[in-house]
């Protein structure tokens, strides 16, 4: 990407680019006066999916922009636990990165008054991006794909859980039947604040509505650009944090918030695009995708052994990935199919050129949505440029296959995902060395954390971190 053209799109940090971004900040500053914001909060995601952030006043707003704000690069090797681990390229209380707030981004969070909201871009004290920056890292995909003449439209679907009061042991705040209006009911207040929060940020809301697990919510969101979608995941997220704070609520995003029933995903819906139109749609192919389509999703699913080390990150992760819970626990997809891993979603017919797309249902709310972005468009792009082609449709629970028709369960363990991301090419060479070898550090490090826990301790453990 060229220097200058996108805000927060460069590689590197040289003076016209700080003094065009000081420029930027100082207006953004003014236009804040109004608003009655005093602070920025500059959010980044780190390798194990937690929110972290720094905050400047409003009247720092245009040094922040050009000079970013600093934070240790320790954090790239943080834990579930906030302990920091120590790796070949992370860890350790040496060095500095800066934050640089991306403020085409920049909204008022109507959660919390006198505060908004950018999220970062992290560079080095030279000026140049850091590597593990997870959000640069998804930029780079987008462009990858761009050079080839195609783009992405993505979304990540928000499920999250609330328990009633201050307390750590989850007490759904529903308890009426799954998807029941009796849920509504119950929180209507609550929902309502959701939403107007949510839409008062800018996001345009597809659906809100209560999911199966008692106290379980979920709001999907319209697609947008793959750092877009990962931003708008952040902020969604935590604005209904925010919200369940004012309601005496808690809301969890974790994988597994009890220890029974069902969890909490984060299904990424992505389609590709080719000159304005939807290559999911329209085609020869199965259900009408086009070869280029196919390839896309062909290449994603041959990978998502490995993806998982990134989109299921947690140990607690694999209390939930499991067949019939509609998490996409088998390596297969089909069309409709809300047990496959990959669930083609096409859409009602006169539509579809507009709606088809694929849902990764695996993946769930401790991923940093920047690295799934980035790991889901370079496994997207590999099928692409493989040419590769989807194995058969599964159009029956994958679990209830025998014989010859079995499709192989995805890992069953971190460790496993783990294994398959350190011996995956494409997914290497995508997200570079110091990258790769950090995500299997923490995730490793997280495995140890949790060896010979229950299933209650983690659980109990991890349902307010994410
Ligand atoms: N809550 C389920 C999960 O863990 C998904 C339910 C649904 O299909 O929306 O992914
Ligand atoms: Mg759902």
């Amino acid at each position: 990407m060229g220097g200058g053209v996108v805000q927060g799109g460069v590689d590197s940090m040289d003076a016209g680019e700080r003094s065009r971004r000081a420029e930027v900040g100082r207006r953004a500053a003014e236009g804040l006066v109004a608003r009655r914001v005093s602070g920025v909060v500059i959010t980044w995601v780190d390798t194990g999916g937690i929110t972290r952030i720094k905050a400047v006043p409003r009247s720092r707003l245009e040094h922040a922009a050009a000079w970013g704000v600093g934070m240790s690069p320790s954090f790239d090797a943080c834990m579930v636990d906030d302990s920091i681990l120590k790796g070949r390229f992370c860890g350790g209380p040496v060095g500095d990165l800066r934050l640089h707030p991306d403020l085409d981004k920049l909204v008022v969070l109507a959660a919390l008054p006198g505060w908004a909201w950018a999220p970062a871009d992290r560079f080095d004290l030279e000026g140049g991006r850091h590597p593990q920056d997870a959000r640069g890292l998804a930029r780079r995909a987008v462009a990858r794909l761009a050079a080839d003449g195609y783009s992405v439209r993505a979304a990540f679907e928000i499920e999250w859980s609330v328990s009633v009061g201050p307390g750590d042991d989850f007490v759904p705040a529903s308890t009426g039947p799954a998807y029941g209006m009796t849920r509504l009911m119950e929180r209507s207040d609550y929902l309502r604040d959701v939403l107007d929060a949510v839409t008062a940020t800018g996001i345009s809301v597809d659906q809100i509505h209560p999911e199966y697990a008692a106290g379980q919510y979920e709001i999907s969101v319209a697609a947008a650009d793959p750092v877009s979608a990962a931003d708008t995941a952040v902020l969604v997220r935590e604005t209904i944090r925010a919200v369940s704070h004012r309601h005496g609520l808690r809301a969890s995003f974790s994988p597994m918030f009890v220890t029974e029933g069902i969890g909490n995903g984060a299904h990424v819906h992505i389609s590709l695009w080719r000159d304005g139109h939807n290559m999911m749609a329209g085609g020869d192919g199965p259900y009408g995708l086009t070869r280029s389509g196919e390839g896309f999703a062909a290449g994603i699913l041959s990978r998502l052994p490995a993806l998982l080390a990134i989109g299921a990150p947690s140990v607690a992760s694999y209390l939930r990935l499991v067949p019939f819970h509609w998490a996409g626990a088998f390596a297969c997809w089909g069309w409709e199919n809300r047990e496959a891993a990959l669930r083609f979603v096409t859409g009602a017919a006169g539509g579809r050129a507009q709606t088809a797309n694929f849902e990764i249902k695996s993946f769930d709310g401790a991923a940093n949505p920047y690295l799934a972005m980035a790991g889901v468009l370079a496994a997207g792009h590999a099928g692409l440029v493989e040419n590769a082609a989807l194995p058969k449709p599964v159009d029956v629970n994958p679990a209830k296959l025998n014989g010859e028709d079995c499709v192989a369960a995805l890992p069953s363990s971190l460790e496993e995902a783990v294994q398959a991301l350190e011996s995956d090419d494409v997914l290497s060479a995508a997200l570079g060395e110091a990258m790769i070898d950090t995500i299997c550090v923490v995730r490793r490090g997280e495995v140890a954390l949790f060896d010979g826990c229950s299933a209650e301790e983690i659980v109990s453990r991890v349902r307010w971190k994410y």
